[in-house]
């Protein structure tokens, strides 16, 4: 279970409807964020997301407005006497930046590599994953926000779980600890007689949720390959279409550019996110965006949403 919290969705500079980006994203008890603009943590207190659970930061890019809030994050879970540093994921340069202010023990900085940006890429042969939390595992994958910038879109795949058709199982005539039994050796006799049941009788696989963090991004149509059949893609629609060349000179996409990707991949649900100031609101984008990919919905500060 995922439970997606939208903690600032402006673009570049925060509104008084919208703080600077940043998602949370809780899976059993840990919080991943993606992205963490200026006044983050403030965010977290005032909807509810636990800054002590945050296991993992990963930043799409090193423009300020995305990971500014993690030196105040950082220095709250320092005097708090957190013992177990964040783990941060970022471009080159990640590691300079935290060290400015001095030594930050509470980050474990990881600079996303060029081999990384290949092996952990979704769309590599067998992915390798960026890390695992959880038994949910993280991907990257390169975005376009300029010739001159490291950008990354983030893939999050819960991992899949075998579950049991309780009924059958039970009519079967298992019980207790012949749940674990049958999982660890794949098939169980029971009783003195000679019936064996397989693992697979009695259970199913249940796949994985998955959601994709877009970042900073005009659009991508690798981007669209690897969320194919996402559960939720959460995208960039700086934009409308309006303003394309804007939004060309920008490196970032329109809400038709997010929808487009979301109908070429297929996803189940789109959230258009990182949105300019000058659409107070969002009206426009969504009717832009609906009109390509109808289960769209436009971010707010405080937006959940549970997979
Ligand atoms: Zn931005």
């Amino acid at each position: 279970m995922m439970d997606i919290t939208v903690l600032g969705c402006a673009a570049s500079t925060p509104t008084p409807e919208r703080s600077l980006p940043a998602i949370a994203v809780r899976i059993d008890g840990d919080v991943l964020l993606f992205d963490c603009g200026e006044g983050t943590q403030r965010q977290m207190m005032r909807h509810g997301v636990s800054y002590a659970a945050v296991k993992a930061v990963f930043i799409s890019h090193l423009h300020l407005d995305h990971f500014l809030g993690l030196f105040g994050l950082g220095e709250t879970l320092r005097l708090s006497g957190r013992p177990i540093p964040i783990e941060v994921f970022g471009p080159p340069g990640t590691l300079r930046f935290l060290s400015s202010f001095g030594p930050r023990e509470i980050f474990s900085v990881h600079e996303i590599t060029k081999t990384q940006l290949e092996e952990c890429n979704p769309l590599a042969k067998s992915p390798k994953p960026l890390i695992t939390i959880n038994e949910h595992d993280i991907f990257v994958l390169p975005a376009n926000h300029g010739p001159k910038v490291n950008a990354y879109s983030f893939l999050l795949r819960e991992h899949d779980r075998r579950r049991f058709h309780e009924a059958k199982a039970k009519s079967l005539g298992l019980a207790g600890p012949m749940f674990k039994e049958i999982q660890k050796k794949g098939s169980l006799k029971i009783g003195t007689g000679s019936k064996i049941i397989h693992l697979d009788d009695v259970t199913y696989v249940q796949p994985g949720k998955c959601i994709v963090y877009s970042g900073d991004t005009s659009y991508s149509p690798e981007l669209a390959k690897a969320a194919k059949g996402a559960d939720l893609l959460m995208h960039d629609a700086t934009f409308d279409e309006g303003q394309r060349p804007l939004a060309d000179e920008r490196a970032h996409s329109t809400a038709a550019d997010a929808a487009n990707t979301a109908k070429k991949a297929g996803v189940k649900q789109l959230l258009l996110f990182h949105l300019s100031g000058r659409y107070r609101d969002p009206q426009m984008l969504l009717d832009e965006a609906k009109k390509i990919f109808p289960n769209t919905i436009a971010a707010e500060d405080g937006l959940k949403i549970s997979l």
